[in-house]
């Protein structure tokens, strides 16, 4: 029944959601409302003869194509998009937006014959909507109506299904009174069993049972064939009731929702009446709106007319007004003119008043100051008369000492010692030998100092006598100091750098120029420093700061600026700072690299220095520049100096890093006075791999006497393809000039025993004091100090490709593994890096045994310094390390990568091919995690398993002597041969 209507094709062509062209054009265009039946009514409803029900209320309407007006199509569209949306209260609201575009705000810019149209395609809207509403009404009656009749249906049905289960029961019932005969049977049999009687009875029991059981049989057979027939018929009728009943209830739920679409379209009605009577409300409106119009359009004319009227009087009367305007301004500040005019004459009088008394007052003052310049010089008289005797009695002070040290110096040339015997002065001199062959001292001094022990020079005793308790280096030194006689001037050397430790310190360039500049100076030289005034330097390290009174010029960019100059003293060195006056402010910064004009800035530097030297007429023996930010110095100073006069000196250019080369185009050498043309070219400073491009480096190690790095074999390994990062080929070409020489590091500086950073000051003999420290870093740090013998490792550095970042971050997890602590401090220019150990840091941030610490913090680092047992430098490539000397001297075993300078201060102790006496530390050679497991889990293993071995170790490394004398003893050797070439030039 119910599918029999499912299946009628629907009733009205026109209704079909996609209408045809040719009915569109024959009834005029039909645009859907049944667009919002087809939302809400899904696809397999299509199909359905409620399609007559929401189709039935399409709207029919003039096509937009023949609508005269151009802006109704778009109101109608907004219309009736607001229309076919939806029935919720926003959507009205769109649609009241939609018809209110006809309001009467509007209507001055419709034209009439626009509104005819609009009202007639109203009219003829309202009509249909009407049609469409009398047709939705037959469907709601026709469907109410089938749900009754539906209705009537269920209820018979449900009613046999009642039934049915009554006689269902029934049949139950008799099952279960056949049950209980045939229980009777079995109970009977078993009383016949159990009494046994004799034969007769035996007989007669049989008889009755068989009588009996025959009876039940048939009753049962019979009863029990009738009930299993009833109650199969039964079932079938059940199971067909119940397929009945199924099919209803889909008819039923069918019917609901067909409830619920009539539901729909009775809102849908009442908004579509709601909507007609608006339109009949706004229709009417308009009609009126139209007659008012032409009245308007009457008044309109009639007040433009009047308008135009008062303009033209208007015009005539403001002309007199401007004028009576402008002779009131003029009046007005003729006015003030006049006020001011009376002001002054006020304050001339009074000037004049007080310039009277000035009068009275300056002669009072020059008659004061005339009294005063007496008495001063008076007391110059006296002051000078007290200097003159204070002179006179140095004067003697010194000539008495110099007689006394000729007197004594005598004594001792005369008296050679003799009460050492033959074997000792043979002893020296061995010792003497062999500090020469390990090229512990250079050929001179050795010679010098044989000449000492050949002349059985008492010196030399007391300095074999003081040595006994000192290691070697102390004893080198020592020796050293006998032959560098206060008598012999020394060399003057003058630094400039970009980097100085403490005040101006990024990396070791800094510790380079503080320690080899003291050295130097504790050597007997001149030695002076300069650097830029950064605004972000710690001028609390610096001493006596003050500005000269000069100011010093320099060319840069075709102009002159002026430099203030300022002096103080720095670690005891005497260091000039330059302020440059340009508008860029090049050393106001907040940071001393990394701005984009840092080829300007170092370039502006070097000039201005160099000019300093020139306009304070110093004659240094060697300038010494570092890195490329001073690398201009070399060919300025020849291309431009030396013509000037500045001719004395000879260059040592010392490259601590040949990563950083600071290269630039071509052009902008220009800016600091240098010839590009001349000095853009392959065996000078153009850049090995870009030809437009010069570099600062390769200008460096051009233009200078002495190059040199910071180790021995990162000297050797920059002369290869794979370390000289491009260079190479220029090193090789300059071998002769180019040497490596291992930092030192400035012991006074870095020393436990009295480095005031630390909780607790400690020596290689009191190792108490280590622990103390490394109790407090990890209370400090918050790391767990549960197991006071837990290795703790330590690692200071930037946080650069170079340092083997990946290494460091697996050598964190490692530690982890093997049971350790681990803290970092560093810091990163490179953003991604510095996001990764951020990651790492506060996945870490309340960990028990790591700790990442990522800003630079030098009393920190001198803390972790003490703490650590260990301390760990994976470097890809090092040119030299200060952390790994600093980190021994502290009493930290290094872990180390074997490269560059690494290499040259830290042997493995298992490495067998080293002396026993210079091993120190573990390495590892390939950069991989590998390598760092291996060289990690054997310091472990020496710290966990051998305590005492591992203290040792700990004593050993801080004795070893890493002091600047050795390498500032090297430096002194270059500079001096130099230097002596030089004045062999200057004579010949
Ligand atoms: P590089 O010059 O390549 O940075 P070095 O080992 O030659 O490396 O010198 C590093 C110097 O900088 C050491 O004195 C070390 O203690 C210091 N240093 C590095 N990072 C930090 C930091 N985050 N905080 C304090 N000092 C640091």
């Amino acid at each position: 029944m119910t599918k029999a209507s499912h299946e009628q094709p629907p009733t009205n062509a026109d209704l079909q959601p996609n209408g045809d062209e040719e009915s569109e054009s024959k009834n005029a265009s039909v645009i859907n409302v049944s667009i919002l039946s087809q939302e809400i009514i899904s696809d397999d409803d299509i199909d359905t003869p409620d399609e007559d029900v929401d189709t039935s209320i399409a709207v029919e309407h003039t096509s937009a194509k023949e609508l005269s007006a151009p802006t109704i199509p778009d109101e109608q569209n907004s219309l009736l998009r607001s229309m076919d949306m939806d029935t919720d209260m926003p959507r009205h609201g769109t649609q009241d937006t939609a018809i209110n575009i006809g309001g009467a705000e509007q209507l001055s810019s419709v034209q009439p014959e626009d509104l005819v149209g609009m009202i007639r395609y109203a009219e003829k809207n309202i009509l249909l909507l009407n049609q469409a509403r009398v047709r939705a009404l037959d469907d709601v009656e026709k469907i109410l109506t089938e749900k009754e009749k539906l209705q009537g249906e269920i209820n018979v049905l449900e009613m046999r299904l009642a039934e049915t289960d009554a006689r269902i029961q029934v049949a139950a019932q008799e099952k279960i009174r056949v049950e209980l005969l045939e229980d009777k049977l079995e109970k009977l049999r078993n009383e016949f069993a159990h009494r046994g009687g004799t034969e007769s009875n035996e007989l007669d029991m049989y008889e009755n049972e068989k009588l009996l059981s025959r009876e039940v049989s048939i009753v049962h057979n019979n009863r029990f064939y009738s009930v299993t027939k009833e109650l199969s018929s039964l079932r079938e009728e059940n199971s067909s009731l119940k397929n009945d009943i199924q099919a209803l209830k889909a008819e039923l739920s069918d019917v609901k929702n067909t409830d619920e679409r009539v539901l729909m379209l009775e809102t849908q009605r009442s908004l579509l009446e709601s909507s007609l009577k608006d339109l009949e409300s706004k229709l009417s409106d308009s009609q009126e709106d139209v007659s008012k119009l032409s009245s308007l359009k009457v008044e309109y004319k009639h007040l433009w007319e009047k308008v135009e009227n008062f303009q033209e009087l208007l015009d005539k009367a403001t002309k007199p007004a401007d004028q009576a305007i402008i002779v009131l301004q003029q009046n007005q500040e003729l006015r003030k003119k006049v006020d001011k005019l009376e002001e002054s004459l006020g304050e001339a009088n009074v000037y004049k008043l007080s310039s009277e008394k000035l009068q009275q007052y300056n002669e009072l003052m020059q008659q004061k100051i005339k009294l005063l310049e007496d008495r001063l010089q008076k007391s110059d008289e006296e002051i000078h008369s007290y200097v003159q005797l204070y002179q006179e009695s140095v004067k003697e002070f010194q000539e008495t000492l110099n007689n006394l040290k000729e007197e004594s110096k005598k004594r001792a040339l005369d008296e050679p010692v003799d009460d050492m015997p033959w074997e000792f002065w043979s002893r020296v001199l061995l010792i003497i030998d062999g500090w020469l062959l390990e090229k512990k001292i250079s050929t001179n001094d050795a010679k010098l100092l044989r000449d000492m022990v050949w002349k059985k020079d008492g010196q030399i005793r007391d300095a074999y006598i003081a040595c006994k308790e000192k290691n070697e280096r102390e004893a080198v030194t020592t020796f050293l100091r006998l032959i560098s006689s206060p008598t012999s001037p020394g060399l003057y050397v003058i630094h400039i750098a970009a980097e100085m430790a403490p005040v101006a310190k990024v990396g070791g360039l800094g510790d380079v120029v503080a320690g080899l500049g003291k050295a130097l100076q504790k050597r007997g030289h001149l030695v002076e420093i300069i650097l830029p005034k950064y605004d972000c330097m710690q001028y609390d390290h610096i001493r006596d700061l003050r500005v000269l009174d000069v100011l010093v010029e320099s060319y840069f960019d075709g102009q002159l600026f002026k430099n203030k100059i300022w002096v103080g003293t720095v670690e005891g060195l005497p260091v000039y700072f330059i302020e440059p006056h340009h508008p860029d402010k090049f050393f106001w910064r907040g940071q001393f690299y990394g701005e984009r004009d840092d080829f300007k800035r170092f370039s502006f530097f070097s000039r201005a220095a160099l000019e300093l030297l020139l306009q304070a007429g110093k004659k240094p023996d060697i300038i010494h520049c570092h890195d490329w930010q001073t690398a201009f110095v070399a060919p300025l100073y020849w291309d431009l100096y030396a013509p000037k006069g500045l001719n004395s000196a000879r260059i040592c250019f010392t490259c601590h890093n040949f990563e950083y080369q600071g290269t630039a185009p071509a052009a902008e050498l220009a800016s600091c006075g240098l010839d590009v043309h001349q000095l853009n070219r392959p065996d000078r400073m153009q850049d090995n791999s870009a030809h437009d491009r010069v570099n600062p480096v390769k200008g460096g190690v051009v233009f200078s006497n002495i190059v040199t790095t910071v180790s021995p074999t990162y000297a050797q390994e920059v002369r290869t393809a794979e370390g000289g990062k491009g260079l190479h080929s220029t090193l090789n070409f300059h071998s002769k000039k180019f040497v490596g020489i291992l930092n030192g590091i400035d012991t006074d500086a870095w020393n436990p025993a009295t480095d005031t950073f630390l909780k607790v000051q400690y020596t290689a003999n009191d190792l108490q004091g280590k622990a103390e420290n490394k109790e407090a870093m990890r209370r400090h740090l918050r790391l767990s100090s549960a197991d006071v013998r837990k290795p703790l490792l330590g690692c200071i550095t930037r946080l650069v490709p170079q340092k083997g970042v990946h290494l460091i971050r697996h050598a964190i997890y490692r530690t982890l593994e093997l049971g350790g602590q681990f803290v970092l401090l560093g810091s990163s220019p490179v953003p991604h890096i510095q996001r990764e150990f951020e990651g790492i840091a506060n996945h870490f941030q309340n960990h028990d045994d790591i700790r990442l610490i990522l800003k630079y913090d030098e009393s920190l680092s001198h803390s972790i310094y003490a703490a650590s047992d260990m301390f760990i430098i994976p470097s890809i490539f090092e040119p030299c390390g200060l952390t790994q000397l600093i980190a021994m001297r502290y009493g930290s075993v290094p872990i180390v990568r074997k490269t560059g300078g690494l290499n040259d201060s830290v042997f493995d102790i298992d490495d067998d091919t080293i002396p026993l006496q210079f091993r120190n530390g573990f390495t590892f050679l390939t950069p991989d995690e590998q390598g760092v497991n291996n060289a990690l889990e054997r310091a472990f293993n020496l710290y966990m398993n051998n305590p005492e071995n591992w203290q040792q170790l700990v004593q050993d490394v801080m004795n070893i002597d890493f002091s600047w004398e050795l390498s500032a003893a090297h430096y002194e050797e270059l500079y001096s041969k130099s230097a002596a070439r030089a004045r062999a030039v200057a004579r010949s």
